[in-house]
């Protein structure tokens, strides 16, 4: 017998049939003699629903009070779900994240989780109940309640599932799975069979952002295995864990990221702490800072290149310019036409070439690199936005990704 968690999200339980056909998977796991607790989101639309509803009555309301209504979603489900259980003829309980003692910080609307107490979960399960949980909510040190984050139900199960020691946690969603790149862009993308923590993290973009990065970051924390698959085909999906097969897989995918602006700062004087001068000016107004290039030296200056989201780019720009004669450069240019494209693979480390042959299928398609970064499981250039998905097309066939 096993103990699995089941999650499953706002699209697989958006009706009264899709409940139905959850209940349905869920009745089936706990008919093949495991315990099953189940993590559910809210129904379809309904969080930005609310949103939208708090908006019409207070552009600016509290956090406290926005974690209060967005709340409300999943406690919906978790009912609904247990009727619909309950109706099949299952024992079956719902309980909300304070039920459960799911202990956060008071970082109201994007909160961690602090510890999770089992003993009313092991309750239930020991009087062979299905259990079914609000995902997404919690409560801090106050008693109020909290909430983790936009697409925080992933990281509510995985929590649970390592809390519980769980054999499996399976994130049930409207694709069947991880792919080697988006199939909007490249038709014969294939499903991935496995895929390592730190490869699913790079990839966090590809498949729609199949799981929420915290997830898997917990996921690889507490060696949980994970399992990404479709609530709707129930086709075996995408398995999530610290190793895997390398089966001459050197790429396992390939992503590609269009909300990246680069800012260029030439004519800085050639002489020791302007890096540190430019950056810390960046990271004191928590401007996260992605690919950084800088140039040699010549005729005493410099030129230093970086990327930074499209969000942050103006933030950025006035930081510089108000600087301009600390920092001591002659002039600043920046571009939001371009995007990141990362080949990801754990195998990289042990097998040259990796990059080359990426190079080379961006040669052939005459597709200019303007920058290229390196880390031990992955290779990124930026390029022209145009030519983005043509790209991640060339990158996916000299692979053979197919
Ligand atoms: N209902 C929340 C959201 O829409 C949490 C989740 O779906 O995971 O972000
Ligand atoms: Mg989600």
């Amino acid at each position: 017998m096993s103990l699995i968690v089941q999650k499953f999200g706002g699209s697989s339980v958006a009706d009264a049939e899709r409940v139905f056909n959850v209940a349905n998977i869920v009745t089936d796991t706990y008919k093949a003699g495991n315990s099953v607790v189940v993590v559910v989101s809210a129904q379809g639309d309904t969080t930005d629903d609310l949103i939208a509803k708090a908006k019409e009555i207070n552009e600016s309301p509290s956090k406290r009070e926005m974690d209060m209504l967005l709340s409300t979603g999943e406690q919906i489900s978790i009912s609904l779900l247990a009727m619909a259980i309950e109706k099949l003829g299952f024992p079956v309980v719902s309980l909300t994240g304070w039920q459960v003692g799911v202990h956060t910080d008071s970082n109201y609307s994007n909160s961690r989780i602090r510890k999770i107490d089992h003993e009313r979960l092991q309750k239930e399960l020991d009087k062979k109940n299905i259990v079914i949980v609000a995902g997404f909510q919690g409560i801090n040190r106050y008693g109020d309640i909290t909430t983790l984050g936009r697409g925080g139900s992933d990281t509510s199960a995985v929590a649970l599932a390592a809390a519980l020691h769980a054999d499996l946690c399976e994130i049930y969603t409207d694709v069947d799975g991880v792919y080697t790149t988006d199939p909007r862009i490249v038709k014969n993308a294939a499903k991935l069979k496995e895929i390592t923590f730190d490869e699913m993290l790079e990839l966090a973009s590809l498949g729609a952002n199949v799981l929420h990065n915290r997830s898997v970051e917990m996921g690889k924390k507490y060696n949980v295995n994970m399992c990404v698959r479709s609530s709707l085909t129930r086709a075996e999906g995408t398995i999530v864990k610290e190793v895997v097969d390398m089966e001459k897989m050197m790429v396992r995918g390939i992503a590609k990221d269009s909300d990246v602006a680069r800012i260029s700062i030439c004519g800085i004087e050639d002489t020791p702490g302007k890096a540190f001068r430019i950056f810390t000016l960046l990271a004191k107004k928590s401007i996260n800072v992605d690919i950084i290039l800088q140039s040699i030296g010549r005729d005493g200056k410099k030129d230093i290149s970086f990327t930074v989201t499209e969000t942050n780019l103006e933030e950025a720009l006035r930081l510089l310019e108000e600087n301009k004669d600390t920092i001591a450069y002659e002039n600043l240019s920046w571009t939001k036409d371009v995007s990141k494209i990362s080949i990801v693979g754990a195998g990289m480390v042990s097998n040259p070439g990796v990059a080359a042959k990426m190079f080379e299928a961006l040669y052939e398609a005459q597709i200019n690199i303007n920058m290229i970064s390196t880390s031990e499981i992955k290779v990124s250039v930026l390029i022209d936005s145009a030519l983005a998905d043509k790209a991640v097309r060339v990158i996916h066939d000299k692979f053979d990704l197919a």
